[in-house]
């Protein structure tokens, strides 16, 4: 019986020994692979696609001094978001494809562009996630990115809203419509409406200018967006 054991155990030293020899030998023989360049086409756009899809998620980090990784998901700013049903994707997905690099499907979705500003979503949400200013950025990448705009109407109540700021200081209602009508050609919508509003003094027929206009043209100068910086 001891005898059979300390053969075994004979047999399992020399065993760990020629184990051992072929480790070495393995060892000695293996050359560590080279990192090689990307081989297909694809990979060179998978890596140039993480590349832009980083500064796209650290240029909105800059504009809006808050990371998209604070949001967590939970899905309280679009349970409560008043436009939700109009929009293709709900407003936390479009955190969620922003911070998974998915940049294209985030600027080319409609759902930037139908946010109203309500600040729901911000209010609502437990991590302090300011999702309206998050919403403001990705409108400006978009537009900066030259994505053509799905909602061409509501781009265009933008820059007629702006232009009314820009010229008079404040919201002039009457050149904001005249101007809207003028960029979409819908000349004759809701026109039917506008004498009620006169009547009930909703709408003045001349627009009251802050006093110092230069300032705000000076804002508008330093603010504007530079078009196509970084196309997508
Ligand atoms: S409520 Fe805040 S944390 Fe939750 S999904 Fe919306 S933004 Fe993200
Ligand atoms: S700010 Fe925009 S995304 Fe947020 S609740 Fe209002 S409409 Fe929805």
């Amino acid at each position: 019986m001891i005898c059979r054991e300390a053969q075994t155990r004979k047999a399992d030293k020399n065993m760990s020994g020629n184990a051992l020899k072929d480790t070495k030998k393995l060892q000695a023989s293996f050359v560590p692979p080279t990192p090689s360049a990307p081989d297909t086409a694809q990979e060179h756009s998978e890596t140039a696609n993480q590349k832009h899809i980083r500064s796209i998620a650290d240029e909105i980090t800059e504009k809006t001094f808050q990371n998209v990784s604070l949001c967590y998901q939970c899905g309280k700013c679009s349970a409560g978001c008043p436009v939700r049903f109009y929009m293709e994707v709900a407003p936390n997905k479009i955190v969620r494809l922003i911070q998974l690099g998915l940049y294209e499907e985030a600027l080319n979705s409609n759902t930037p562009w139908l946010c109203a500003g309500c600040l729901t979503c911000s209010t609502r949400c437990p991590n302090s996630f300011d999702l309206a200013k998050f919403m403001d950025a990705v409108r400006e990448v978009a537009l900066e990115k030259g994505v053509e705009v799905g909602e061409r109407d509501i781009l265009n109540f933008h820059k007629a809203f702006l232009d009314q700021i820009k010229h008079h200081g404040r919201s002039y209602e009457v050149g904001l419509v005249a101007d809207y009508k003028m960029r979409t050609l819908n000349l004759l919508q809701d026109v039917d409406s506008a004498p009620g509003m006169f009547v009930k003094g909703k709408l003045s027929v001349l627009p009251h200018n802050v006093k110092d206009k230069k300032s705000v043209k000076e804002i508008f100068e330093k603010t504007s967006i530079k078009k196509n910086q970084t196309p997508l």
